[in-house]
């Protein structure tokens, strides 16, 4: 195979939502997904994968809505890794701004609970919030591909060293290799420093800020909730799969490289989560001593980006810490901003290279 009608570069879970969503809208489309390592190996191995119907802007809260919608039906038509949960949010701050902020958002709650060792902040408020699940997000985007196999060529081990474009879109493979295509979505996840596409996105002003999880030494009991501590912008999570809960906080490092980033907590992570959650749950503090370490791309609005680089040359992503549970509104909005000539031509039936 050496031309596709579609090229999806970046195998992660957004990408493979962009290769399921363009399936979905040409169906004769040919489709490469293009992966320089394996399936769901980046910021997606790393995931949480908790999905909760927040967004802090109306066009997040419609991306949320939407996301919800179509992994509610993936999750039964490809029997996903998606497990559903209570959750409560915490918050001390303006009740209107956290009921602006949630969709499906319940009654108020009680904000601690002494029976787990549960603090609460003077003043704080609690309320149930629906609709929450978690996923493994790198089991999700196997999954998802697992799926288009008999319509996507999924190229893992191939790394888009060059993009140019003069009508079609040349990519480099490396060792000689090239593929054209029609159209191509980049999807790159953090790297969004890659030579190959770093002049294209810089004027996105897109940066990469480190994200941290800390595990929790603790067995969760069948029905303990998701937690969000809303003016923390953080969340302890029950990991029932593997035993432990998850804490996420806000980690305030920017301007770093997934290729050099790390995969070890530091000191200072693991002090800055342990700070944040013995305000909420001071037991737990000195079971927290683990974790997982990545990066994300941030947009400057702190809103996913699709935006075309070049004629047919999309870029998708900056999810900013949210990428799995955005990842079909992102999909969608990409393979909406390859429509007004590939409607045409992508729906056809492709000649057949002699
Ligand atoms: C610790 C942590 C916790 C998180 N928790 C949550 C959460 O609870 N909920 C949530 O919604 N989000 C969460 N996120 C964010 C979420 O995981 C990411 O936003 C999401 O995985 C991004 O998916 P992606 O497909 O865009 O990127 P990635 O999964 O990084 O995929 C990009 C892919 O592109 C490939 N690639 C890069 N360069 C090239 C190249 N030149 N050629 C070919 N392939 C290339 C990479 O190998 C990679 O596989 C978390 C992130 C981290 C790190």
């Amino acid at each position: 195979m050496d031309a596709v009608d579609i090229a999806v570069v970046g195998g992660g879970v957004v990408g493979a939502l962009v290769a399921h969503e363009a399936a979905a809208a040409f169906p004769y489309a040919t489709i490469a997904v293009l992966e320089r390592g394996l399936i769901g190996q980046g910021a997606s191995s790393r995931s949480a994968g908790v999905h909760f119907p927040r967004g802090a802007t109306a066009r997040v809260r419609s991306m949320t809505e939407h996301s919800h919608r179509v992994w509610a039906r993936l999750a039964a038509e490809l029997d996903l890794p998606i497990r559903a949960l209570d959750a409560t949010v915490v918050a001390t701050g303006d009740a209107d701004a956290v009921a602006a902020t949630y969709l499906r958002l319940g009654e108020e709650t009680a904000p601690a609970d002494p029976a787990r060792g549960w603090a609460a902040p003077p003043g704080a408020r609690a309320w149930r919030l629906d609709g929450c699940h978690y996923a493994d997000v790198q089991g999700v985007a196997g999954r998802v591909l697992a799926g288009l196999r008999d319509r996507a060529s999924v190229l893992e081990g191939t790394e888009v060293t060059e993009v140019s474009s003069d009508g079609e879109h040349r990519l480099g493979l490396g060792g000689g290799r090239e593929l054209v295509a029609r159209r191509v979505v980049l999807v790159p996840g953090p790297w969004i420093a890659h030579p190959a596409w770093a002049a294209l996105v810089a004027p996105l002003g897109l940066r990469v800020k480190k994200v941290v999880a800390t595990h929790v030494e603790a067995s969760p009991a069948p029905d303990d909730p998701l937690t969000i501590f809303h003016d923390e912008d953080a969340f302890l999570l029950p990991l029932h799969e593997r035993g432990h809960f998850l804490f996420s906080y806000t980690c305030d490092r920017w301007d770093v490289a997934p290729d050099d980033v790390g995969l070890a907590l530091e000191r200072s992570d693991l002090d800055d989560a342990r700070a944040v959650l013995g305000r909420f749950a001071p037991d737990l503090v000195a079971l927290c001593d683990s974790g997982r370490v990545f990066c994300d791309a941030y947009s400057p609005r702190r809103e996913p980006v699709v935006a075309e680089l070049r004629p047919g040359l999309v870029f998708a992503g900056a999810a900013g810490g949210s990428g799995y549970r955005l990842a079909p509104a992102i999909a969608a909005e990409a393979v909406a901003a390859l429509e007004p000539t590939p409607t045409r031509i992508l729906s056809q039936p492709r000649q057949r290279q002699a």
